[in-house]
């Protein structure tokens, strides 16, 4: 094993998978993508990933360089020490499915394959490289289809004691509020994701509330209320858009403030496909609503609450961190977990 490793790290998303070969001073050296078509099955899936592995690591200087470890960031419950997804809600049918030693089996000279959740490797990600870096305790909160959440403690990748930790889109804060995907009621995933705000979208429109937000999903051809769909109408000044994103802020916040109550972290990092594009534009009421619920008044001066850096490259980023780290090598920069 040496730093000039070849390794690839990925992030599989529901609706896209994204790779990069990266180097050992996290600089990326080739990146693709393609879409992820998650309703043709695992094997259909295995093979295309395989193939784009294989591409990026051309590029990147393979055969000269084989590839040496990739890491996979998925969607839901992973096991990484059996090679398994174990459940996850965004690929249809994906129980128990033995991702490693399929793909392994597809992309020849046995490179190690490593599967993690997504949103850890995104962490991992702007810990090392990105708005985190040198910092020993910071959350990331991802707002997207669903809410979720990664925890760095101490310099750790928090997982919990049953590796179920950090599901952050479940903590409850309106136990009569709407109806959650997990089967309670009023988690922040349920009041403040992208699917809550279509809900609630949808839902005053039928008030008869004035909104062009089902016109804009029509005209992109989208059956749901896409991140660029809603950047686009709150830049238009769609009042119900405007209302219903507050709304998703404000829950946001609380979320943040109790974490920052019970944790104490140096940052919170809020991600997810609107932070990427809204930035500061996003943050900036989620921050104030945090602040004014803070424990500890000296919290406002000491914990930054900041948008994504990394974006679409931080889950990536960090996998490619962990590849390298599974082959035992420790990179230099960044803040090396220990
Ligand atoms: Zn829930």
């Amino acid at each position: 094993m040496d730093a000039g490793d070849l390794v690839i790290g990925v992030d599989m998303g529901g609706t896209k998978v994204l790779a990069a070969a990266v180097d050992a001073e996290g600089r990326i050296a080739a990146q693709g993508r393609i879409p992820t078509q998650a309703q043709n099955g695992p094997i259909d899936v295995v093979a295309r990933v395989a193939r784009l592995l294989t591409e990026i690591a051309e590029q990147a200087g393979a055969p000269n360089r084989p590839l040496a470890a990739v890491a996979i960031g998925v969607p839901g419950q992973v096991d990484d020490a059996a090679g398994l997804v174990r459940h996850a809600p965004n690929l249809p049918g994906w129980t128990d499915v033995p991702f490693a030693e399929l793909l392994r089996a597809r992309l020849g000279g046995e490179p190690r394959v490593v599967l993690d959740n997504d949103v850890n490797l995104a962490i991992l990600g702007e810990h090392v490289y990105g708005v985190g870096r040198g910092l020993r305790s910071m959350i990331g909160v991802y707002v997207g289809t669903g809410i979720g959440g990664g925890l760095i403690l101490d310099g750790q990748l928090y997982e919990g004691a049953h590796a179920a930790g950090g599901e952050i889109g479940h903590t409850v804060l309106e136990h009569k509020g709407p109806t959650c995907r997990c089967g309670g009621r009023g988690c922040v995933e349920a009041l403040a994701s992208r699917t809550a705000m279509e809900r609630d979208v949808r839902a005053l429109i039928a008030a008869g509330h004035k909104s062009d937000v089902l016109k804009l999903m029509e005209k992109h051809d989208s059956p749901h209320m896409t991140s660029s769909i809603v950047h686009r109408a709150l830049r238009d000044g769609d009042k119900v858009m405007h209302q219903v994103f507050r709304h998703a802020q404000k829950y946001v916040g609380l979320l943040c403030a109790n974490l920052v109550n019970t944790l104490d972290p140096q940052l919170v990092l809020i991600g997810g496909g609107l932070a990427e594009r809204l930035g500061e534009d996003m943050v900036a009421h989620i921050r104030e609503v945090a602040y004014e619920h803070f424990f500890s008044p000296e919290a406002r001066k000491q914990i930054r609450i900041v948008p994504t850096q990394l974006k679409a490259d931080a889950a990536p980023l960090g996998g490619a961190w962990l590849a390298r780290q599974r082959l035992g090598y420790k990179p230099e920069l960044g803040a090396p977990l220990h």
